[in-house]
């Protein structure tokens, strides 16, 4: 019980931010760390990558990196932190392709464990479950989703879910969830897992379903990296698509776009991907648009110019194969008839379906090139249930945010209604609940719109108003630093999630950055 306590008791000091050199408080267990039979390195100097994520707010310097050459290697090391007993305050963090957003991915005087060294020894598996005769892939928990995108086509099958951007690693956003525009039919990546392997925080390697060791198995699905590392995951897969129509409309009206979202995702017979954003006093976008996305109608719609206005997207996506060319379009048309857009802003683009899926790292690419790729990115991503959304756009869209030139506000609904309610993944009451992500750049010398410290304070305008107004949202990727927090995130989920905490990492050795629990010392 003390033990809980400890565990529990956690606030978080923001002022612990580290400098660039660090002096081990314990030396003893440093150099015996360094005797520890492993198959890869424990590096003491490769380390400066491991305080870094994408979200480039949070800097914390690990004392190692450890790059496994296998899971024994992952357990030896979880194991000797966890004999140590809790006399030492060294944690351990696996880090899959560091894009997180605030530190989550860092461990602070500890050791980093680089999945996709791991990834690099492991081989990616093609197999049919005997229970359900479906397809899928046992994979290494640090490969990045783009390279399964393309092992699993070579044999013509691919995942079903996804998120927007595929360098990401499979333990990484099983960490999380894993939204994206196909998580209305197919739930989100924690929901298309059959099996994971794990290494806990006592360093036993454990394997869970959702039958066997099926509380672990719940735990780790959206478990924020608490109970476990996940060192392999066998992923679901379905026959692949070739080609993709990818369609872009245009709204005026909130509630005639959201009506139509709904529609679309309540639908079994509708797109297969349905997203949104929202456009505020932006200059030049559907220029941009018509370059790449054929405008159905020639007339240029005078009526859409979006400077001054809030405009909503409504972003779509039909996959077919090449047998199917000659039908698509009908099929494209008679889904479309049903929804109502603005006539002339109907933007139609066909691409492969390689492309659809890494549409991001196109922008990725261009981004470095101009030097805004590796920014500071203060994110805000919301669940918003349905019957608050208009509630939320009334007071966000065009009063606290009166522009979008910081980055893509995403807006689309999903229904869990289908998803696995049982994982650690945390989400509004309702079943139908949108997504809404605001993905802003920040510029690190400006002192204007686009400074750090103004979308920071953007952001807590927000979440001040989903508080106020009682919108009962929810964060995705949350981010918080105290205990209590954390607790009033978990809602009714929180009993549970400390008690797995107190059950497979009992010493609070795992994934510090997350700021949920301390190590017991
Ligand atoms: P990391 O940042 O390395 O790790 C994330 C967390 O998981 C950390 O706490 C880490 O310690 C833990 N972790 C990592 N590996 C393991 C493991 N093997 N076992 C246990 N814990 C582990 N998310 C969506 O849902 N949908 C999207 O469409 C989407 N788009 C994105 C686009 C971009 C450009 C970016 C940068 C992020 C996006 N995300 C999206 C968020 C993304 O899913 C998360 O940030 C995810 O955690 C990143 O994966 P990563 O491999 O970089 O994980």
């Amino acid at each position: 019980k003390i033990l809980m306590a400890l565990v529990l008791g956690y606030t978080f000091d923001k002022n612990k931010i580290s400098s660039t050199t660090y002096l081990p408080n314990n030396e003893t267990i440093t150099s015996l760390m360094k005797k520890l039979k492993l198959d890869g390195d424990l590096s003491f100097h490769n380390i400066h990558h491991a305080s870094k994520d994408f979200g480039n707010i949070y800097r914390f310097l690990p004392l190692a990196v450890l790059y496994p050459k296998s899971v024994s290697d992952i357990s030896t090391l979880v194991t000797y932190m966890f004999q140590m007993g809790p006399t030492s305050e060294l944690t351990i963090a696996p880090r899959g392709h560091g894009h997180s957003l605030e530190g989550q991915a860092q461990a602070h005087q500890g050791v980093v464990i680089n999945m996709e060294s791991l990834a690099q020894s492991q081989e990616m598996r093609f197999h049919i479950n005997a229970n359900t005769n479906t397809p899928f892939v046992d994979v290494s928990a640090g490969e990045l989703w783009i390279n399964i995108l393309h092992e699993s086509l070579k044999r013509g099958f691919s995942p079903k879910s996804w998120t927007d951007y595929l360098h990401l690693t499979v333990g990484g956003t099983l960490s999380n969830a894993g939204i994206s525009g196909q998580a209305f039919r197919h739930g989100p990546q924690i929901n298309n897992v059959y099996q994971l392997q794990v290494v806990t925080g006592t360093g036993e390697v454990v394997t869970c379903t959702e039958e066997t060791n099926s509380d672990l198995f719940h735990g780790l699905l959206g478990g924020l990296g608490q109970f476990g590392i996940i060192t392999r995951a066998h992923i679901s897969l379905e026959p692949a698509p070739e080609m993709v129509k990818w369609i872009k409309v245009l709204y005026l009206d909130f509630a005639t776009f959201t009506k139509d979202q709904e529609q679309l995702i309540s639908s079994n017979s509708s797109f297969d991907y349905v997203e949104g954003f929202v456009l505020i006093n932006r200059t030049g976008l559907l220029n941009n648009w018509r370059s790449s996305f054929k405008n159905k109608d020639p007339v240029q719609p005078r009526q859409f110019v979006s400077e001054g206005k809030t405009i909503f997207c409504l972003e779509i996506a039909k996959y077919f194969k090449q047998e199917d060319i000659h039908t698509i379009d009908q099929k494209v048309e008679s889904l479309l008839s049903k929804l109502n857009y603005n006539e002339f802003t109907l933007f139609i683009s066909e691409v492969s379906y390689v492309d659809f899926l890494d549409r991001v790292h196109v922008s990725e690419l261009k981004l470095k090139e101009k030097g805004l790729w590796d920014v500071p990115h203060p994110w805000l991503n919301l669940l918003v249930p349905k019957s608050k959304i208009h509630k939320f756009a009334d007071e966000v869209f065009g009063k606290i945010l009166t522009d979008t030139s910081n980055g893509p506000i995403l807006i689309y609904p999903v229904d869990k209604s289908r998803w696995n309610t049982k994982t650690s993944m945390v989400t509004p009451k309702e079943n139908v609940f949108y997504l809404v992500a605001f993905l802003s750049s920040a510029m690190p010398s400006s002192t204007g719109s686009d400074s750090l410290e103004n979308i920071l304070s953007q952001n807590k305008k927000i979440l001040e108003v989903c508080e106020t107004a009682n919108l009962e949202t929810k964060q995705y990727l949350p981010h918080y630093n105290t205990q209590e927090e954390w607790k009033k995130h978990f809602g009714s989920q929180w009993e549970v999630f400390a008690r797995r905490k107190f059950m497979y990492d009992p010493l609070a050795i795992l994934t510090p950055g997350q700021r949920i629990f301390q190590k017991s010392v």
